[in-house]
């Protein structure tokens, strides 16, 4: 008898939980994977779904984009290493919101080569001598392994994680490895010494090959170090870029300013189609690769510069700088209000924004659309299948001041709370929906997370006195506190 929790399962249910279990054996420990008990098909008409609402007020979504096969997309892989109860060596990922290691040997999203690097350096560390870092007491040598592998290259960085500089015989380990897989074009040494949940340290040493590899996205190589960030599902990330430069229907003369650019992978791709481009970015690896990369592609209306992007842009308005189109993507927590202010300071004409959280989107394009900017166009694109995670790209452009209109929103599609939460609307959903079969509308959630002290930028119109406010039933209260102490935001 299957039987859960006393309670027991349906039909449907076991058949739901057998292909779970068929799709991944740690489905359930990991979290990563929230939609996995979904068709591919249902997962991107959910998807779309989350990100129509969320931009209603602005205006409609053409559809998503997703992948005609979603298996093994993500292409930067990082496994954390650490023992079983019994010491003997495991390499895996975090279980959701702890340090405790789930082990992991082959996943649905993880590039195949990825994972079987990773296995062979767990079975080499042994004969090595090479001691596995210990969190609590400090001790130990190999924290993490971190696996890039180039989409049209193929080329393969290897990122050993040490807690020390010092590693015994590295010359020997990279040659072990290498034997296994030949197609490894360069190794690092990253030394994290620090007890910090950040995987990567500042300090790095290359022990083979050039330190770096080598991409191909839209018919433009790249560069990417270590640290630099690189989307990690490179087929659909060119999806991405060519929807982004398509919104921004450059004809030759614009000048083009690309904001928290990284490689410098937007603005090269728009640069043929623009007069100018700027880059703007604050990783001084990423400022690095993208000057290598315009280099290598003989970009010449082209430069980069390593400072933030919000005063980058002030300091541009202060000086009278024309700019005709802002691309923006920015980080999972969205822009800040400094960075939003310095858009409406330059006025340009058209702004693409490229987001990976849909929720800070929305609080942005509120604020934006606030200040004269109308949503045109926009399109989800599948990055992250079988997670919660979707990519949005937005048109937005500037209305002439007569035509300017304040865009009303209502109140539970506009009450966001800043990302110092720990999971997403859409997580604390899939979850509450999965969990105990509820749907539950953001304004609920929101209401149980300020019951909770857990609500960080209160909605714009509360004070007006006017939304009528539907309270959330006891049931879904239940179930969203549920979600809330599962993501321990409570
Ligand atoms: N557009 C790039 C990178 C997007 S990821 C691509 O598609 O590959 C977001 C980038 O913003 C990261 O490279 C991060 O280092 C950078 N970043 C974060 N905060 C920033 C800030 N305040 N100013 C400029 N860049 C910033």
């Amino acid at each position: 008898m299957n039987q859960s929790a006393g309670k027991r399962l349906s039909k449907e249910q076991v058949h739901k939980k057998e292909k779970e279990q068929q799709l991944c054996p740690v489905y359930k420990k990991c979290g990563g994977c929230q939609l996995l008990h979904m068709e591919y098909k249902r997962q991107l008409d959910w998807k779309r779904e989350q990100v129509s609402s969320l931009l209603k007020p602005f205006g409609k979504l053409e559809g998503i984009t997703g992948m005609e096969n979603p298996a093994h997309y993500r292409h930067k892989v990082h496994a954390v290493f650490g023992r079983d109860t019994r010491g003997n060596a495991i390499s895996g990922v975090y279980k959701e919101g702890t340090h405790i290691i789930v082990p992991v040997d082959t996943c649905l999203l993880e590039n195949e080569k990825a994972d079987a690097i990773i296995k062979t350096i767990r079975g080499l560390l042994k004969s090595f001598k090479i001691k596995i870092y210990d969190e609590d007491t400090g001790y130990g040598l190999l924290r993490h392994v971190l696996v890039r592998v180039g989409y049209e290259t193929g080329q393969i960085m290897v990122v050993l994680v040490l807690r020390s500089p010092v590693m015994p015989s590295k010359n020997n380990f990279v040659k072990a490895l290498r034997k296994e897989h030949p197609e490894i074009t360069t190794v690092v040494v990253n030394v994290n010494d620090r007890k910090t949940s950040m995987v990567l340290g500042t300090k790095e040493q290359v022990i083979y090959g050039p330190g770096y590899i080598e991409d191909k996205l839209c018919g433009l190589t790249f560069k990417i170090s270590p640290r630099s960030f690189y989307q990690v599902n490179p087929s659909q990330t060119e999806k991405l870029y060519r929807k982004a430069v398509e919104y921004a229907e450059l004809s030759g003369k614009e000048v083009v300013l690309d904001t928290y650019c990284g490689t410098g992978t937007i603005g090269m791709i728009a640069a043929v189609k623009a007069k100018e481009v700027i880059g703007v970015e604050l990783n001084k690896d990423a400022v690095r690769d993208a000057v290598a990369g315009a280099k290598k592609n003989q970009i010449a209306n082209i430069r980069f510069y390593q400072a933030d992007a919000g005063e980058f842009m002030t300091d541009m308005a202060l000086i009278g700088r024309n700019v005709d189109v802002v691309f923006m993507d920015p980080p999972r927590q969205g822009s800040s209000q400094a960075f939003l202010d310095a858009v409406v300071k330059l006025k340009p004409k058209k702004v693409v924004y490229i987001s990976c959280n849909p929720e800070t989107l929305a609080r942005d394009m509120e604020y934006l659309s606030g200040k004269g900017y109308r949503m045109e166009r926009g399109r989800g694109i599948d990055m992250f299948p079988f997670t919660v995670h979707v990519e949005t790209c937005v048109l937005l452009s500037k209305l002439k001041s007569a035509q300017h209109i304040e865009v009303k929103i209502e109140l539970d599609e506009m009450d966001l709370t800043k990302a110092e939460s720990k999971a997403t609307y859409a997580e604390i959903k899939a979850y509450v929906l999965e969990k105990h079969g509820l749907k539950v509308s953001q304004l609920y959630i929101a209401q149980v997370k300020r019951k909770h002290g857990i609500i960080e930028r209160v909605n714009y119109n509360v004070g007006e006195g006017k939304a009528k406010v539907p309270q959330v039933p006891m049931e879904k209260e239940k179930a969203i506190e549920d979600a809330l102490r599962y993501f321990q935001m409570i």
